[in-house]
């Protein structure tokens, strides 16, 4: 294995601050792939994820091109278990491609950005966390604008991605996806600035390593590297037991919020459909008497629900997914409303 080392800024003490990246080669030349960990700082799993697949790549040599990883992406946040990049509270998968001349995070990004666009790779995988409480999946980013090319690299990121063997996702539509600045995250920048096939996993929750989800991760990593035949493997691909399958795709739904607080009682599992109006959890307050019942508003998938049993007004405590409307029936759905009479 080499290790190569980026430099990213010089610390208060004068310390040179690095990232180390990990690399792995064939002699064949082949396929490059990348993994990102802890973007999100305090989201860990990644980190071991990658440690295991460095360890089996020892064990079991690549047949043909290059695995890169970077198992910390914002050191600085990672060092003090946070999301975001303490120097500034910028959140770098908000950031992306990044700015030479913005504020630490943006040059951070840039660098991050350029280093791994410069290998020209085949996929990147941003290794991420959403709660303990969640099934595990995979995010597809959304086509900006019209530049050539664009749809292309999302479709081969969802093909790719369906390899994995989780449930995979497109996040949520454009208007929020825009919003809150999604279109920053780095999978975003990678498949719709450089037209780079990427997806974004979700394994558990932040700040604690459970190995079920470390596990996933590798057999998921495995996978891929075997479909890009890097790899032998001698059993068939796997799948997680709790890939949602439906016929048309899924797509992250916008919040479901509770608007009071109390104490959350839930009704419902991650990876369960539910039906609309079926009641997903009620909040009680302090002395027992049920505040309120927080209903499905459309037919969903439940993802993950937070880690917390504490709620107040806004938080947004299931996330969901619904299955996108096959193509030609937003069309039949309009000629229905515009004739209602008839
Ligand atoms: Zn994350």
């Amino acid at each position: 294995m080499e290790i190569k080392y980026i430099g990213i800024l010089k610390g208060i003490d004068l310390s040179e601050r690095r990232l180390p990246i990990l690399i792995e080669r064939a002699k064949e030349p082949g396929p490059t792939i990348w993994l990102c960990g802890a973007t999100h700082g305090n989201e860990v799993t990644g980190i071991r994820v990658i440690q295991r697949i460095f360890n089996f790549l020892k064990r079991n040599p690549l047949k043909i091109g290059a695995v890169y990883a970077a198992p910390v992406i914002n050191p600085l946040g990672f060092e003090m278990v946070k999301r975001e990049n303490p120097y500034d509270g910028e959140d770098i998968n908000r950031n992306f491609p990044g700015d030479d001349t913005g504020n630490t995070t943006e040059r951070l990004g840039r660098t991050i950005f350029n280093s791994i666009v410069e290998t020209k790779p085949d996929l990147v995988i941003d290794l991420h966390s959403d709660t303990l409480n969640s099934i595990p999946y995979i995010i597809v980013d959304r086509p900006i604008g019209t530049k050539s090319g664009i749809v292309e690299t999302l479709e081969k990121s969802w093909a790719l991605a369906e390899k994995f063997g989780v449930t995979v996702t497109h996040d949520i539509e454009i208007e929020g996806y825009k919003k809150y600045n999604l279109d920053k995250s780095l999978t975003a920048a990678l498949t719709n600035r450089a037209q780079i096939p990427a997806f974004l996993t979700e394994l558990g929750g932040p700040n604690v390593i459970y190995e079920s989800f470390v596990r996933i991760g590798v057999r998921g990593i495995k996978n891929i590297l075997a479909h890009f035949n890097m790899i032998s493997l001698e059993e068939a691909p796997w799948i997680s037991e709790t890939k949602i399958k439906t016929e048309c795709r899924l797509e992250i739904t916008e919040d479901i919020v509770c608007n009071e607080a109390g104490i959350i009682e839930y009704f419902v599992k991650p990876g369960q459909f539910v039906k609309t109006g079926q009641p997903l959890a009620q909040v009680n307050n302090i002395l027992g008497k049920n505040e309120e019942t927080i209903f499905a508003k459309r037919d969903c998938y439940v993802i993950s629900l937070i880690d917390q049993s504490v709620s107040f007004p806004g938080l947004n405590i299931v996330n969901a997914a619904v299955v996108q409307n096959p193509p030609g029936e937003e069309i039949k759905k309009e000629e229905k409303t515009e004739n209602p009479k008839i």
